[in-house]
């Protein structure tokens, strides 16, 4: 794709070392996703600390992008949000302002952000779709990153308002993939049991699963999401953000997340639920009608194949993991 100069993109890619930047890293460089002469930049915190207006502003001088897949944010699992929603409101709030006005200011032609299905209101009607983000009060446990996310559309359509700029967003599911943070503390639900099953099967102990099991959850595998990614980069023209999601027919339990990985480990050891734990928000099923309206095709990767690539690549790189 070229921008409005004709020139080919040169893309900035903040988040670029985080679970979904690795994929895109994988889909652009190693499965022939980027066309000649584009520029693919991936960035760490380490290049720049994007809660900081200045460092993020030399970032945008040093690398001239003229598209940016924002990827950046503060991210942790249920029980990280519970112990850290101020956090997540103003880290998240200052970084997303930082990126989104310096790329405006950089005439970036085109920013695609990243939300999450867990901004959408706690009571609403199912499934959710991409009208629904403003319509009530999010789950309480995940209030501050939600609202952060939530003002992420609300600069997008100010800002086509005022300036005319595309910038826009994609909402996915929970994700898992290779180069998740496996920290058992602070991880989403499946990096966190991935680390607990691999530490139950070495020291032959317990796996124990926080919460009842029965929560609902759309999983994707961060590789087709890098790949849906960079199509609504090259593709995709509207404001309004796009869900992106396996079908509700995937949907399923926490129970049937953890049977897999307990399969994918081969492990034969005991398996207790503490039900002491939350179970965070019960259900959040999403409406991918959008997506295949646009891409009826797509084809995900069957989450047994992409669950055990997790595992393998988790035990792989046990030493280097983040964890
Ligand atoms: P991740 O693996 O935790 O990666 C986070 C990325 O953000 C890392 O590259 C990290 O850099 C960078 N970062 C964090 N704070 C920063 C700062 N102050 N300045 C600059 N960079 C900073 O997260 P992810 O799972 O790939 O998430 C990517 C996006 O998807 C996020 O916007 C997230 O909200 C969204 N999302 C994630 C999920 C999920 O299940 N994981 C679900 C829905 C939406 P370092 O490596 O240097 O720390
Ligand atoms: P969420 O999807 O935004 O709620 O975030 P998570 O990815 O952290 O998933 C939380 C769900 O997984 C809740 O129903 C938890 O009770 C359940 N769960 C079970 N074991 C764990 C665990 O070890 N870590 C996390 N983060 N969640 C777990």
């Amino acid at each position: 794709m070229m921008n409005g100069e004709m020139r080919p993109m040169r893309v900035l890619v903040t988040g670029g070392s985080g679970l979904v930047g690795k994929a895109i890293e994988r889909v652009v460089k190693q499965e022939g996703g980027a066309r000649e002469g584009e520029e693919w930049i991936f960035l760490s915190s380490k290049d720049a600390d994007l809660t900081n207006p200045a460092e993020t502003r030399a970032i945008f001088k040093k690398h001239q992008p003229t598209h940016v897949i924002h990827l950046a944010a503060v991210v942790g699992g249920l029980f990280m949000h519970l112990r850290q929603n101020l956090d997540f409101l103003r880290k998240n709030l200052a970084i997303n302002d930082n990126v989104l006005q310096t790329a405006h200011e950089f005439d970036v032609v085109k920013v695609v952000s990243c939300l999450s299905t867990c901004i959408f209101p706690d009571k609403t009607t199912y499934p959710i779709d991409e009208t629904m983000i403003h319509n009530g009060p999010p789950h309480e446990s995940n209030s501050g990153y939600a609202y952060a996310k939530r003002m992420v559309d609300v600069y997008n359509r100010a800002c086509f308002q005022q300036h005319g700029r595309r910038y826009t967003a994609v909402i996915p599911t929970n994700i898992f993939g290779p180069h998740d943070n496996f920290n058992i503390e602070d991880g989403h639900v499946v990096p966190a049991l991935i680390h607990k099953t691999y530490k139950a099967k070495r020291d032959g102990t317990a796996l124990e699963v926080w919460g009842s099991g029965q929560g609902l959850r759309q999983f994707i595998f961060s590789v087709d999401l890098a790949r849906l990614c960079v199509w609504v980069l090259r593709e995709y023209e509207e404001i309004q953000p796009i869900i992106l999601s396996v079908g509700e027919e995937d949907e399923m339990t926490i129970k049937d997340a953890v049977d897999a990985i307990v399969e994918s480990f081969g492990f034969t050891g005991p398996v207790i639920y503490d039900t002491s734990k939350s179970d965070g928000q019960l259900k959040k099923t999403a409406s991918n009608a959008k997506l295949r309206h646009y891409l009826p095709n797509f084809t995900f990767t069957p989450f047994h194949k992409a669950m055990k690539e997790t595992c393998d690549w988790f035990a792989a790189n046990y030493d280097s993991a983040r964890k």
